[in-house]
């Protein structure tokens, strides 16, 4: 083992950060060690190299530049990694043992509040789950925006629905506790003590961050459950932060039936802000997006992620964007949100005392812009501008001290100081004044220096480790004088230094050390004196934020002509003229608009058409209308009325999700699964081609099946699209009416004309749009011929179809059957079978076979 001081030290530090990876600070560099620095290697792609001696065993280690560590923090973050950054903390001196170091802050994905780990307009979020015997408690906590919140839940499905709404970066659970989701989790599961959820301890721990006697206040003393995760989640956050989360100061409720329920499924199938490729754009939040500054697109995101089911909140919206579009306020504003930084941001740095200069120096420029976005908002009446305006006082205090503390335009670091005004101490002006002397007083000592030597080549210069020197070139082997104490030789020249130069030595080092000290502590106290403002500047910030979302829909609304849409207590959906905003924005031909009016008098419609006809296209902007008129938004259509909606579900295209080992089939059932089980007749339903990714009776048993659900049981307001034409038969039922998209055969080509018309479609013209793929002439031939062979063999049986598909569950029941039995001796081993077991197996065969045939009789 390597007992040197400096690795005696790493272990001492190390094992305070056993799950973190240890950056240590040696000189320029970070290194990393043993296993730390085998799992960095990997993860970073460097190479990893040893320190020590054969004989003592040598360490693994790698090490990174400390001026280019940001950018491989951010890929071990972006990887779930958690990382120490334990930093120098003084100057190495010679014969003085290793220098002291520290863990200065502890980075891990989910409590990160620098601009530089956070991408643009996302959030950084923690969410812990408390399971129990009655459900899970949950919490979400954002370090970056200081927003709190619990819940709880019962139903493990929903539990994984709202984890994905919450979106976070670090999931924490009780140690031994399986968190299992239906749906794909890309963020990062950390296992805390079960003591870490403990309710009592977290109620206390609350209790005592919030300076109150009972939690009562913030409604939550009846959820046990909730408090036990808001107590995990915030006393992980500020061990990880090593501070008191000061800008944490509220926690609301997150009650679900506050929102618009969107699954994951749903999200990802509307392309909300994500496309299946993964990128960010075109999407619905690229195209709504017109924000000024990322604290605004996080929350214009947070609207579209989670629309709002609080009627009195969307119109309040509404009036707002309204309001600022009618008084065209969102040209002044946007110039005037330009000048905002991520105020929200460096609010939370401020409180967590991690805000650089050039964080306050941003603070205080948008501070003083306050007065003027008040006067931009002077003669607004709506009730939100109204709450905005209310929330951006003058922090005249804050922007004196600001002005008065602080230089014109600071550095990023306090490493080389320079950072606070000239003025605001004079103890700090005064030993700044020794080192502006000292500039003039060492250019009159080198031009003294050189006329007594009578050398013109002498300079003076400077070095960390030797400090200042005379230099006199070894050139003609000059003389030098008497009180030259040699310091240093080099190849061509010698270095020297005299009592004088000693004395001035000691004198300028020890008031620039002094300086830097003064100016760190003062720093400090700016920050101290910024803290009982902080709840103040976090509303402010916020209000900003608001105001920054709802210039950007009501600047989205003109640009692109959205409509204000109305409200009803009716349930229903209708609209006239509406169209994809992303289809329409992005696609190559000119978008035809087509209405929709789903009621209690018809809640379902078959949606049938040609391929590429358009079919997706109108289900999906149906969701968007609704979506973005939750989100308190103008929508795509030239007149919308909206009744109350619940949720949004949809099932639209099929994909393999092969990581939870689900096949194709498999995820299309668990997803209708999912909607049966939930959809009410206050939910909007979209069902797009379900059932292809099995037989064709199967499928068109379910897809039947499916659809009347729908319709009795669940009287959900439902799109169902579809290319089995036997469904449109449905359409005789109540509540259920056929429409198709229209298109036309010119020339043997097929052209969509993408008007939505009552009634069936009459054929899908597959083959035609196959051609237009480019699938060669020669299967398209083929398939044309087994097309007409079909077709005839359709006509020529005439009552298959009902057959089939009017009342056939037990024909279902038998293909189930039939298949169950081949599955099963297709696997099975004759060989290795006693004759006993194959004994037992022909009577459940016999059994399966009668109770089908019983089904069916
Ligand atoms: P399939 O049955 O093959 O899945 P589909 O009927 O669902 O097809 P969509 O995917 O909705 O068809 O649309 C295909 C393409 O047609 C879209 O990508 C878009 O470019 C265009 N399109 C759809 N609707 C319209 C419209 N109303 N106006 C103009 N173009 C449209």
């Amino acid at each position: 083992m390597d007992n040197s001081p400096i690795m005696s030290q790493y272990r001492r530090i190390k094992s305070a950060h056993r799950d973190d990876l240890l950056f240590f600070q040696l000189g320029d560099f970070y290194e990393l060690f043993y296993e730390d620095a085998e799992r960095a290697a990997g993860m970073l792609d460097l190479t990893l190299t040893s320190r020590g001696h054969a004989r003592d065993g040598r360490i693994p280690m790698c090490g990174i530049p400390k001026h280019a560590a940001e950018s491989y923090l951010a890929r071990l973050l972006r990887q779930g990694q958690s990382v120490a950054i334990c930093d120098q903390l003084e100057e190495p001196q010679t014969g003085k043992g290793p220098v002291a170091r520290e863990v200065t802050r502890v980075l891990t994905p989910g409590t990160l509040v620098e601009d530089v780990f956070i991408e643009q307009g996302n959030e950084s979020g923690l969410l812990a789950i408390s399971p129990g015997s009655k459900g899970y408690g949950i919490s979400y906590l954002s370090l970056a925006s200081g927003d709190f919140q619990l819940g709880e839940i019962e139903d493990a499905g929903e539990l994984a629905a709202e984890v994905a709404r919450f979106n976070p970066s670090e999931v924490l659970v009780p140690q031994g506790y399986e968190f299992k989701s239906p749906f794909t989790i890309n963020e990062c599961l950390r296992e805390l003590d079960q003591l870490d959820f403990d309710a009592h301890a977290a109620e206390r721990q609350l209790c005592a961050h919030f300076s109150v006697d009972s939690l009562a206040g913030f409604g939550c003393e009846d959820l046990p459950l909730g408090i036990s995760a808001a107590g995990a989640v915030l006393r992980y956050a500020e061990r990880k932060v090593g501070q008191n989360a000061a800008h944490v100061n509220g926690l609301r409720i997150s009650h679900r039936s506050d929102r618009v329920h969107l699954d994951p499924v749903t999200r990802r199938a509307l392309e909300i802000d994500l496309r299946p490729d993964g990128s960010a754009a075109p999407t619905l939040f690229s195209i709504m997006n017109a924000t000024c500054t990322a604290m605004g697109a996080r929350r214009l995101r947070q609207w579209l992620r989670a629309p709002s089911r609080v009627i009195e909140e969307v119109l309040d919206r509404q009036a707002a964007v309204s309001e600022i579009l009618h008084n065209h306020l969102d040209g002044n504003a946007n110039r005037l949100l330009k000048e905002f930084g991520d105020t929200e941001r460096i609010i939370s740095r401020l409180a967590l005392r991690s805000a650089t200069p050039k964080d306050l120096a941003k603070l205080r420029h948008s501070l003083s812009m306050l007065p003027e976005v008040r006067r931009i908002l002077a003669e607004t009446t709506s009730a939100r501008l109204s709450h905005i305006t209310a929330r951006c006082p003058d922090f005249e205090r804050e922007v004196a001290l600001l002005r008065s503390a602080l230089a014109e335009d600071p550095p990023a670091l306090l490493r080389d100081g320079g950072y606070i005004a000239q003025g605001y101490d004079a103890e700090l002006d005064r030993l700044r004044g020794v080192q502006q002397n000292a500039q003039g007083f060492l250019q009159q000592l080198e031009a003294d220096e050189r006329l007594r030597t009578g050398n013109p080549s002498l300079k003076l210069g400077y070095n960390r480790v030797h400090g200042y020197y005379i230099e006199v070139s070894r050139a003609g082997n000059p003389h030098v004088p008497e009180n030259y104490v040699p310091r240093q030789t080099l190849k061509n020249a010698q270095r020297y230094t005299t009592p004088e130069l000693k004395q001035f030595e000691s004198e300028a080092l020890s008031s620039e050390s002094r300086a830097l000290a003064l100016e760190a502590s003062l720093y400090q106290g700016l920050i101290d004196k910024l803290q009982p403002s902080l709840k103040e500047l976090k509303e402010a910030a916020s209000a900003i934020a608001e105001l920054d979302a709802l210039q950007s829909l009501a600047e989205r609304a003109r640009r692109y002509g959205f409509s204000a849409p109305a409200f009803v207590r009716e349930r229903g959906i209708a609209y006239k003229g509406g169209w994809h905003p992303v289809v329409a924005e992005h696609g190559n031909t000119p978008f035809i608009r087509n209405g929709l009016k789903l009621d209690d008098e018809t809640s379902l419609f078959i949606v049938t058409g040609p391929n590429m006809g358009g079919k997706s296209t109108y289900m999906r902007q149906t969701a968007l209308i609704t979506l973005l008129a939750h989100a308190g938004s103008w929508v795509p259509a030239e007149e919308a009325t909206i009744g109350p909606v619940d949720a949004i579900f949809t099932r639209i295209g099929a994909s393999d999700d092969l990581t939870q080992g689900r096949s194709t089939f498999m995820t299309e059932m668990s997803e209708t699964a999912n909607l049966l089980h939930n959809a009410s007749p206050q939910s909007l339903v979209l069902i797009d081609e379900i059932g292809r990714g099995t037989s064709t009776y199967d499928g068109l048993a379910l897809a039947f099946a499916i659809a009347r659900h729908l319709a009795s049981k669940c009287q959900s307001l439902c799109l169902f699209a579809t290319h089995y034409f036997e469904l449109t038969a449905l359409a005789e039922s109540p509540g259920i009416e056929n429409v198709h998209l229209a298109a036309t055969e010119h020339q043997k080509e097929v052209v969509f004309l993408y008007e939505v018309e009552p009634g069936p479609a009459s054929r899908s013209y597959g083959v035609e749009v196959a051609k237009r793929a480019g699938v060669p002439e020669a299967v398209l031939k083929d398939a044309r011929g087994e097309l007409e062979r079909l077709e005839a063999r359709m006509a020529d049986s005439g009552t298959q179809d009902t057959d089939l598909f009017g009342n056939d569950e037990s024909r279902a029941a038998i293909d189930e059957t039939t298949q169950r039995l081949l599955d099963t001796l297709s696997a099975l081993n004759a060989d290795t079978m006693s004759p006993r077991e194959a004994h037992a197996l022909l009577y459940e065969f016999i059994a399966a076979a009668r109770s089908a045939k019983l089904g069916n009789s």
